[in-house]
């Protein structure tokens, strides 16, 4: 195969990514832990990711079935969840590949009950129930006739009961903001351990795995913890939001590299780029970036980021093309081929973040990594000094 000649690529620290996890597993011990892989990995790269972490998880999660699918067909043989919604025809493809079906709607209950019955063997069920968010069919007002129509199924494995979290940003309440930093959170949860005492009342156990917390609850609640927690993007290294405790160090995994492919004194009254919209006001050195909004560096970002040259901060100049982009070196050299960091920590210390490409671009963090292109090669190393 031919190595990804271009010279824009991500950089994606596997050793970073273990001791993320090892990290969370010292804060949540002795709950298990699913890590989410959904979206490529937050644009991580799946297939470097997923091989190199399995070991150390102990389950894994997806958003769609065909994310699962493709993990099996790469070789992984851990549980996997689907966590997003899923339409009854396609119960076999979750028989037939070993995958863990999110049960919500009574009517995939229905179709994993029968289809399990014609198939001789059990599909592993999670029942969802959704405490605030609206997003899943069953709300835990209702919940009830859900996990009622579950203990009618004879031939399904209900391994699991979960929900989602809505809400990591907002601080709402002050007295259970000091406490956790966290407060619609706190309303889903009472509501889920109302959910469970469906098993007491009856005398019956709970599923195996009861699990409830995305990154900011595995920071900022640690009643949510259960059997098992589901890290997302903190498991890349990333903080979900401003506001959440940073009670788990852990580290950016993901190193977005470039190098520069023109550099050239640009002269006052010569504007740069599309539109015309920056022209310097005195001669300065202009450097091209090959890396643009189809890599997933933001359009709308143009004129705000700042760019590492040679280990020194700069601003990116003028609209960010399709594939390229320009930035302003002021005074100071540069060549064909000098270092360039859009995301991510340099030899001299200087850093840009996910943080700081979100806030650029007016979005968060997860859309800022999972918008980095296919076309952007994904190179994984293995580097103890992160
Ligand atoms: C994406 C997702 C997570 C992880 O969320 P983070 O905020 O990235 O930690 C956890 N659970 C479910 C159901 C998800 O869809």
């Amino acid at each position: 195969m031919t190595p990804p000649l271009r010279p824009t690529h991500l950089v994606i620290n596997l050793a970073t990514l273990k001791n993320n996890l090892a990290a969370i597993r010292a804060r949540v011990g002795p709950a298990n832990v699913l890590v989410m892989l959904k979206a490529n990995a937050y644009g991580h790269g799946v297939d470097g990711v997923a091989p190199f972490i399995e070991p150390y998880t102990d389950y894994i999660g997806v958003a769609v079935l065909d994310e699962a699918i493709h993990l099996r067909e790469i070789g992984i043989r851990k549980p996997i969840l689907v966590a997003g919604g899923t339409l009854p025809e396609h119960v076999p493809w979750f028989l037939e590949h070993d995958l863990t079906l999110t049960v919500s709607h009574p009517a995939v209950l229905d179709a994993a009950e029968r289809l399990s019955t014609a198939a001789g063997r059990p599909v592993k069920v999670h029942l969802k129930i959704d405490t605030g968010m609206e997003r899943a069919q069953t709300r835990w007002y209702e919940a009830e006739s859900l996990l009622e129509a579950s203990l009618r199924c004879q031939h399904i494995d209900i391994e699991g009961l979960y929900t989602h979290f809505a809400n990591s940003e907002t601080l709402e309440t002050p007295d259970l903001t000091k406490k956790y930093g966290y407060s619609y959170a706190s309303d889903q949860l009472a509501r889920f351990n109302e959910v469970l005492r469906f098993y007491e009342k009856h005398s019956i156990p709970r599923p195996r795995i009861v699990h409830t917390a995305n990154s900011a609850a595995i920071l900022n609640l640690p009643e949510s913890y259960f059997d098992m927690v589901r890290p997302g993007v903190m498991f890349y290294g990333i903080y979900p939001d401003d506001e959440c405790l940073r009670s788990v160090e852990i580290h950016p995994a993901a190193t977005w590299k470039s190098q520069v492919v023109a550099s050239k004194l640009t002269q006052p009254g010569h504007p740069v780029s599309y539109g015309s919209l920056w022209v310097s006001e005195k001669p300065v050195r202009t450097v091209t970036i090959p890396c643009g909004y189809a890599d997933g560096y933001f359009r709308r970002m143009t004129n705000q980021p700042q760019v590492i040259v040679n280990g020194r901060k700069y601003q990116q100049v003028g609209r960010i093309c399709m594939d390229q982009c320009m930035v302003n070196l002021e005074t100071d050299p540069a060549a064909m081929g000098d270092e360039v960091i859009l995301l991510g920590k340099a030899t001299s210390g200087q850093q840009i973040s996910a943080e700081d490409l979100a806030r650029w671009a007016g979005t968060n963090p997860y859309e800022v990594m999972t918008n980095i292109a296919a076309r952007v090669p994904r190179l994984f190393i293995q580097d103890a000094n992160q």
